[in-house]
């Protein structure tokens, strides 16, 4: 059988696609990928915690936001408020990232997307049928594939930072932020973008102190979330500096990190028992091998503005796979919605 859509990958682009996709009655397949390093099913909102900037999922009292924003005559569709809430509904609620990725997953399943718990590993576009390996063996044919397979974290790449992965290492604090070895410890986060804030804004919840190790004397990262970093007293930036070395021991795990400065090379210790390291991301397009046009990072090249056309004909990409800029949930749902669009109206041209 060759089927009309594969859509690869469970992120908002993915879902956004598959429910579209469903919609126009292709019978889309999606391919959710396995849990790898850095990488689950549900994409990268699946390792964090509130997702504020979502639209349609305002933070705060979510009773009272509905209440004020739909006609009263509409509020039938609110439940009733919890027991001891009745007045002011629901306290301080902001959607969990995982919350909102089964939410888009339902959705598409209720329209009827088809879910593989499977890998692409491999694929050939050199003649249609478009071909894709999976990490199970099985060749699935297709007339288009929607890429929507995102992208992971990057790590610094000093010998000592791979020496304690798992042992304090980590590039994702809410996998791992809460572990005993953390609580009530010094940590280091590194980078100065919002994901940097955010895992140390998450951090100093458990930590006793969390230096913010940035190799600039500016953020990155949007202003909301740099305020957030400067009004927390467990943060101390510690600016223009870069990580030379983890230290630790086996037994122990990491007890420290050295910083050298970008300005004048002098050293300092920090002590330490964890290093969450959040520079940015790489896409995930190694599978690919050279088939689709990628950029010099690695991103996949759409090929006419506004259109998620690549270089192989019935082949789209949606989402951070094909974003080196933008990078939010919602323009990659939104790309994940033109993918399939495209790819609908690909496969009508050809009267598929
Ligand atoms: P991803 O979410 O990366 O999902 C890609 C999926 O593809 C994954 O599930 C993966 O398992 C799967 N996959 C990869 N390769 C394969 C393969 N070969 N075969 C099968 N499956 C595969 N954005 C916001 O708008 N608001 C936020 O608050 C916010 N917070 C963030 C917090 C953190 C810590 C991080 C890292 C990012 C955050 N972002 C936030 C950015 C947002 O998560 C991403 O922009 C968005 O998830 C990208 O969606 P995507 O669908 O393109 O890909
Ligand atoms: P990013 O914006 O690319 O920031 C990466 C940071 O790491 C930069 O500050 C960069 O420094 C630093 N860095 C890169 N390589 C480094 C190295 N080798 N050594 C030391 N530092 C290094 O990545 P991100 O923070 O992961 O964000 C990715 C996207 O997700 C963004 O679009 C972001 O808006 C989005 N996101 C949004 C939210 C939210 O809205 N709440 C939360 C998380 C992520 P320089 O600044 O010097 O380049």
């Amino acid at each position: 059988m060759v089927e009309n859509t594969v859509i690869i990958g469970s992120g908002p682009a993915g879902w956004s696609a598959a429910i579209y996709a469903s919609r126009a009655q292709l019978n889309p397949l999606l391919v959710e990928g396995t849990p790898q390093p850095e990488m689950i099913p549900l994409g990268q909102l699946a390792l964090t915690t509130e997702v504020e900037n979502y639209a349609g999922f305002p933070a705060g009292n979510i009773r009272a936001f509905v209440e004020s924003a739909v006609a009263t005559e509409r509020h039938y569709n609110l439940p009733p408020a919890p027991k001891g809430h009745e007045r002011l509904g629901q306290p301080h609620y902001a959607v969990q990232g995982v919350e909102l990725m089964e939410l888009m997953k339902q959705q598409a399943l209720n329209f009827g997307t088809r879910v593989r718990s499977d890998d692409i590993v491999s694929v050939d576009f050199r003649k249609p049928p478009l071909q894709l390996r999976t990490g199970e063996g099985d060749v699935v044919e297709a007339r288009t594939v929607i890429i929507a397979t995102g992208a992971r974290a990057n790590y610094l790449g000093l010998p000592s930072e791979d020496r304690f992965k798992n042992l304090g290492v980590s590039a994702c604090a809410v996998c791992d932020g809460a572990l005993p070895r953390f609580r009530n410890q010094p940590l280091v986060v590194v980078g100065g973008g919002d994901s940097a804030i955010e895992e140390a804004t998450y951090l100093a919840k458990f930590a006793k102190i969390v230096y913010l190790v940035h190799r600039r004397d500016q953020f990155r990262a949007s202003k909301i979330m740099q305020q957030r970093a400067l009004s927390e007293p467990k943060i101390k930036v510690v600016w223009n500096h870069v990580v030379a070395e983890v230290q630790g021991t086996e037994e122990q795990g990491v007890t420290g990190v050295a910083i050298q400065s970008t300005v004048d090379d002098s050293r300092q210790q920090l002590e330490a028992s964890g290093m969450f390291v959040a520079i940015g991301h790489t896409p995930n397009t190694a599978f690919l091998a050279g088939q689709v046009k990628v950029n010099d990072k690695g991103y996949i090249l759409w090929q006419k503005p506004f259109r998620t056309i690549t270089s192989v004909p019935g082949v789209f990409a949606a989402g951070d796979v094909a974003d080196d800029y933008y990078r939010q949930a919602i323009t990659s749902a939104g790309t994940g919605c033109m993918a399939a669009l495209d790819a609908e109206r690909y496969l009508a041209e050809r009267g598929s």
